[in-house]
Parts: structure tokens; C-alpha cells; sequence
């Protein structure tokens, strides 16, 4: 068992293929193979042996997949860092994760000169061709010429990679990936949507993300296809390159499958010239199904959503590709990879598939992260009984399709009532004006918590008059749902992943009500 094994198949069958692309560069099987031989040998002379970590701080590149497949060759723990990590976060992560070997750009390397100061024993490798520094460029590397590399056997539950969450609740988590959790969730996706070496991605996630990685370009490197990067997010460049390139599927971010309806509607684009998709999917956070509609229907491509986390080492819940969509499901969880059970919010009981209540979904299957990386607390409250609490909550339909709820964390309760602000967003998006939204709660002194709708607007002559009138009209919003403070901003703040990040919207809107009151 070792994840290299499925990208040498792939060089075997697929030599001349082209493996990935990004702007004019492009590399076929065989040269990434050479390239990522070159590299493991290099690493393996200096030292580098199995188990050990070696970080990649780059942003979305060719790279990417060389660098990783080489340090599975030599059975190594690829830790994928968030490109948009504070420089604090960095810190933390450089040190909390024990890598010893980092890639990353010399540009970078003299951005972060300080922090790597911390950690001197830390090995570099450049991305770049200047010379200015004195560590090992990566071009180097790639001229020496290697003979075949021998694939480290690894076992089922050796750690293959170490990713770290977002933070968005705290200080990024890393979890622990294994060899066999990776390749139970990417054989199950290359399965469900049948992805073929004849398949084209068009790759837009950051690739230190599962969505990056195991939900489209190592499914697409494991099946022989050709992956296009957006280096990147731009919705014209997405457009241009599907245009362009006729790719046969992708992947967004529900914000970028927003800022891709946004931009339609603001230009004039033929809907036939998307006509290479097979499909599109889009998942990671609540997206209101007014720009799925749409965005089905502009382009005239099957988009279906799907559900995955870090912890699952990629998505756990999809559609297959001859299945019948339901509106605003995510789809059927993949029982050959995960068992799932839904458990009443007081925790007292289960939840059958057909009842109208929701509740928080629990996992346990192969993909089911062993752990987060040194949180032996975390560890004690997220898996209870060999159960993964996911922390999201969910209803399923009697056939075992699951409709997405919200997060636990980010439910309000106003006056003793429960909003989950996923049904409050989808509203306020069928307002013409509204460009993107985000509901939160906000401390109340009567009612604890009062919903806040924070809205991006399109059209500027729409007032917040405008959108609390909608919402007073709006049938499907019952009173105590309705937004009792609307505020209307540029932009809405977003993870490294690209999701709207309401944490930093809590604790903003927190603060501003602070400043008021002592101000009164
Ligand atoms: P952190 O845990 O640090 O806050 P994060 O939320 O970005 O970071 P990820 O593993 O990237 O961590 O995201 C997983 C979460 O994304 C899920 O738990 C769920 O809340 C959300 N999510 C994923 N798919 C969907 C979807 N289709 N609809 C709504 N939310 C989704």
C-alpha cells in the first residue's frame, strides 16, 4: 500500500498523456515521473527517510503533484500548508506539524525569512530559478538524471499526509491522513462519477485542501486524465479556460460557483461554449440553491453538490453519475466507504431515515481520519465510540438522501427558537440585488441572539429598506426567522479554502455591538 503506486500505474499506461497543465507549462506522465525520481533521490541521499514530513507552501502549481508524489515514494507525510495562513498560523504550523523539509518559492522564502528563523533545522527547497539564495533549487534538482525509484511499502494506517484545517474555530488542527484512508475516498470517487483517462479537470480548489487534492487532481492522476489548473480563482478565467479547453469536469467552492453566476449574469457568454462538461459538482459550505439553479441552467451542465471534510480525507457524500438528482440534497453517503447514523440534537436518539427532524452526523468507515495530530482533547470529544462527530447537521430522506442543514456551531437561537441561517441565506438570495450572503447571530440583550444578515449587493441603488421588505413579504420566512439588523458590505470575508469565514464575521459584529454600547 503506498499512494505512489496509483500515480506509477498511471505513468505506465499513460506516458505521453498530459498529466497537468497550467498556462504554457505543461507534463506528461512520464516527465512527472522523471521529475518526481530526481526529487525523491535527492531527498533520500540527504536524508529524508520513511515517516518523515516534508511541508509544501506553494501556491496551486505543477509542482504540487511532483512534490507529493515523491515523497510517497519514499513512504514520507506530505503536510500541504494553507497558502493563505496568517504569518502567526505559519509559525504555529512550521512548528506544531515537526516537518523537517519545506518547498516553497525563494520569493516566499524571503517573505517568511523571520519565521523560518524559528526553525533552523528546517531543510529548504526552492521554486524559482534566480540564485539568489543559498538553498537547493528544485530546477536543480530536476536536471540530475535518476534511474527508477523503488516505492516504499507503507502500511494501510501509515499516516500519507497531514492536513491542516482552516482554523476558523481556533488554531489550525492538523489531521491525520493514511495511505489507506486517501485511496478508499479517491477509488470511490474515480467509481462514482467514472472518471476515465479520457477525463479532463478543470482544477480550481487550493490544493492544500481535500478539495484540491482527493476530491479532483489526485482522482484525476490515479485514473490516467489531464488536469488544467487555475492558478488562481478568477470566474473569467474559469469561463475562458472551459471555453477554451472544453475540460470534462470541475469542482467549486460554493463561493466560487457564486462568483461564477455573478459574473455570467454581468457578461454576455453563449452557453454552448461550455459544451465539454460531463459534469460540475460544488460543495464545502451552504449554497443557496437560487445560483445552482441558475448556474444549470446558464451553462446546461448536470451540477450536483457534495459533502466532504478534512477529517474524511475528501467527500463522503455525492451522487453517481446516472442518478437522479433531489433538489437541495447533497446525495447518498458512500456506505462502501463510511457507515453514517444521525443522532437527535439532546443526543438521546437516532434518527431514521424518512423522519422530518434533523440532527448531528456521526461517521465511521476507511476514510475516517485516525486522529487530529497532538490534540488528545480534540481527539476525546470528536470521536465518541469509534464515531466521527462531524458537527454538522443533517436530515435524510426515507431513500437515505441527506439534505444539509448547518453547522452545530453556527446555529442562532433567538428567544428560545432555533435559525438555522442556511434557510435564512437561501432566501435573501432570491432578492435581485443580493450578490452573496451571510447570516449570523449576534449577542441580543432580550433575546440572546438576534439573526444578522450581512449582504454583498450587486445593484447599488438597493437599500437595506429594500431587502427587509422582501424578507417581511417573503412567505417561506416565518417572523421570528427575518433579519432584525441587515448590513450591507463590499465584500464578505473568506477562508484560505475560499468559504465565507463567520468566525471573523462573529467576532466582528460582536465587537462593533461592544463599541456601540459603551458608546451609549
Ligand atoms: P475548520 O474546521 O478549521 O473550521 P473548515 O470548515 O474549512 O475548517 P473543512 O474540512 O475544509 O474544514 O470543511 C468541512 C466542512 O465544510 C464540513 O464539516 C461542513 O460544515 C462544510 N461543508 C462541506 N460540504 C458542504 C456542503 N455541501 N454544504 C454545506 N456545508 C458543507
Amino acid at each position: 500500500m503506498n499512494l505512489a503506486s496509483y500515480i506509477k500505474r498511471s505513468v505506465r499506461e499513460y506516458s505521453d498523456r498530459i498529466a497537468v497543465r497550467m498556462g504554457d507549462s505543461e507534463l506528461t506522465y512520464a516527465q512527472l515521473d522523471r521529475k518526481a525520481r530526481s526529487l525523491a533521490a535527492h531527498l533520500s541521499t540527504n536524508g529524508f527517510a520513511q515517516g518523515d514530513k516534508l511541508g509544501l507552501y506553494l501556491p496551486n502549481c505543477p509542482e504540487y503533484l511532483i512534490v507529493l508524489y515523491a515523497t510517497w515514494m519514499l513512504g514520507g507525510v506530505a503536510v500541504p500548508i494553507n497558502y493563505r495562513f496568517r504569518q502567526d498560523e505559519l509559525s504555529f504550523v512550521f512548528t506544531d506539524s515537526e516537518i523537517s523539509w519545506l518547498v516553497l518559492s525563494e520569493e516566499d522564502s524571503f517573505r517568511l525569512h523571520d519565521i523560518l528563523g524559528s526553525r533552523p533545522d528546517l531543510r529548504l527547497l526552492l521554486q524559482g530559478d534566480s540564485q539568489r539564495s543559498t538553498h537547493t533549487l528544485l530546477t536543480d534538482i530536476y536536471l540530475s538524471e535518476t534511474n527508477e525509484v523503488s516505492i516504499t511499502p507503507c502500511r494501510d494506517y501509515d499516516d500519507a499526509m497531514l492536513m491542516y484545517t482552516s482554523g476558523t474555530t481556533g488554531k489550525p488542527k492538523g489531521v491525520r491522513q493514511t495511505h489507506r484512508t486517501n485511496s478508499a475516498s479517491i477509488e470511490m470517487v474515480i467509481d462514482a462519477w467514472k472518471l476515465t483517462s479520457r477525463d479532463h479537470l478543470l482544477g480550481t480548489f487550493p490544493m492544500f485542501h481535500v478539495g484540491g487534492l482527493q476530491c479532483t487532481t489526485l482522482p484525476s492522476l490515479f485514473s490516467g486524465g489531464t488536469i488544467t489548473l487555475i492558478p488562481r480563482w478568477s470566474p473569467m478565467d474559469w469561463v475562458s479556460i472551459s471555453r477554451e479547453w472544453k475540460p470534462t469536469w470541475s469542482g467549486l467552492i460554493s463561493t466560487m460557483l457564486v462568483d461564477v453566476v455573478n459574473y455570467l449574469k454581468s457578461s454576455r457568454e453563449n452557453p454552448n461554449s461550455f459544451a465539454g462538461y460531463r459534469f460540475c459538482f460544488f460543495g464545502g459550505s451552504p449554497t443557496p440553491s437560487v445560483f445552482c439553479d441558475y448556474f444549470e441552467a446558464a451553462i446546461g451542465v448536470s451540477l450536483f453538490e457534495i459533502y466532504g471534510q478534512t477529517e474524511l480525507s475528501g467527500l463522503i457524500v455525492t451522487y453517481q453519475l446516472e442518478e437522479r438528482r433531489i433538489s437541495g440534497s447533497m446525495g447518498k453517503p458512500m456506505a462502501q466507504v463510511v457507515e453514517t447514523k444521525i443522532v437527535s440534537a439532546d443526543g438521546k436518539r437516532l434518527i431514521a431515515p424518512g423522519e422530518e427532524e434533523a440532527g448531528v452526523m456521526y461517521l465511521k468507515g476507511d476514510v475516517v481520519t485516525p486522529g487530529y495530530w497532538k490534540r488528545d482533547e480534540l481527539n476525546q470529544e470528536r470521536f465518541v465510540d469509534g464515531w466521527l462527530k462531524t458537527g454538522d447537521i443533517v436530515r435524510w430522506d426515507e431513500n437515505g438522501y441527506l439534505f444539509y442543514t448547518d453547522r452545530f456551531d453556527d446555529l442562532i437561537v433567538t428567544g428560545g427558537e432555533n435559525v438555522y441561517p442556511k434557510e435564512v441565506e437561501s432566501i435573501l438570495a432570491e432578492h435581485p440585488a443580493v450578490a452573496e450572503v451571510a447570516v449570523i447571530g449576534t449577542p441580543h440583550p432580550r433575546w440572546i441572539e438576534q439573526v444578522t444578515a450581512i449582504v454583498v449587493i450587486r445593484d447599488a441603488t438597493a437599500t437595506v429598506q429594500d431587502i427587509d421588505s422582501f424578507c417581511l413579504q417573503h412567505r417561506g420566512l416565518a417572523g421570528y426567522k427575518r433579519p432584525r439588523r441587515i448590513e450591507i458590505v463590499q465584500e464578505l470575508p473568506k477562508t484560505g479554502s475560499g468559504k465565507i469565514n463567520k468566525s471573523v464575521l462573529k467576532q466582528q459584529y460582536r465587537e462593533d455591538l461592544t463599541s456601540e454600547e459603551e458608546a451609549n
